[in-house]
């Protein structure tokens, strides 16, 4: 799955070449990306030809485009998708799904090939569409909640990793930040919210926005050779990950092998020295 910086690599890439745009045009290539507009096919091309996109908005993986129309173009990135600004008359891409030909010049192409990721109309969703209004905000997000977020995760009980994968809780952080992000903050996955220290949850939050924004710095992360953004550029971030990935390479701050775990049907890396195990309570 797309992590949270990659989507808000392209949506920064939206707001700078589609913001403000008309759409003359939409041509839907395939009908599976827009399977979540029920209405079909034709009635989103009908919905978004001849609308202004006014922004380029996020919440978690989620991207909209608020139209003119009070209406948005809701879209996710799932595993492969790719949003690219081409100019008219490029050679499609092999995996393109949905064509918005722009005012002017230029085409703003939703390209995906394993298609999990789409496109839908949400109607009067320009503000916030009402599809993703229970994703909580994520950590880049500027109204983020941040004693909030303490709280949550200190009343939860269940391991901390598993708290920072939970989107009620907090959005957009994927398995690859929690992991470089607990490294960062010493901290065990398995530890449980409930026994941890208000700063030690703090410390952990900054250390989220430490790993994304470094993320967003060098424009996402390229673990999947399909990740392109906005402009067709590869990201690259894999050669800064400390934890994840790792396992079998020394820890870089006390040279002990990193540990991989099994963990909900995917992986968790960490340093067993710097982030040691909690430890079992037993019942007396
Ligand atoms: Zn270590």
């Amino acid at each position: 799955m797309r992590e949270l910086p990659e989507v808000e690599v392209v949506r920064r890439g939206l707001e700078a070449h589609v913001v403000g745009r008309r759409i003359d045009r939409v041509d839907v290539l395939h009908p599976r990306p827009v399977r979540r507009h029920l209405a079909g096919a034709l009635d989103f091309a009908a919905l978004t030809t001849g609308r202004t996109v006014l922004g380029a908005r996020r919440r978690g993986k989620y991207l909209w485009l608020p139209l003119d129309s009070g209406d948005a173009v809701l879209g996710h990135l799932g595993m492969s998708g790719q949003m690219l600004v081409q100019p008219a008359g490029a050679p499609d891409e092999r995996h393109l799904r949905v064509r918005f030909t722009l005012h002017g010049a230029g085409e703003l192409r939703f390209v995906d090939q394993r298609m999990f990721g789409g496109l839908s109309v949400s109607p009067g969703g320009a503000e916030l569409p009402a599809e993703i209004a229970h994703i909580a905000r994520d950590p880049v997000d500027p109204l983020f909640d941040d004693d909030a977020f303490v709280a949550a995760v200190r009343r939860r009980a269940s391991g901390v990793k598993r708290i920072l994968l939970d989107q009620t809780v907090v959005s957009g952080v994927g398995n690859i930040y929690a992991d470089e992000a607990l490294w960062r903050a010493r901290l065990h996955g398995e530890r449980p919210g409930t026994r941890l220290r208000r700063t030690d949850v703090q410390r952990l939050l900054a250390d989220v926005r430490g790993v994304m924004a470094a993320a967003l710095d060098q424009g996402g992360t390229s673990f999947d050779a399909l990740y392109v953004n906005v402009n067709g550029e590869s990201g690259y971030f894999d050669r800064s990950l400390h934890a994840y990935g790792q396992e079998g390479r020394p820890c870089e701050r006390c040279g002990t092998p990193i540990v991989r775990v099994a963990f909900m049907n995917r992986s968790s890396y960490f340093c067993p020295v710097c982030q040691p195990q909690p430890r079992v309570r037993r019942a007396s």
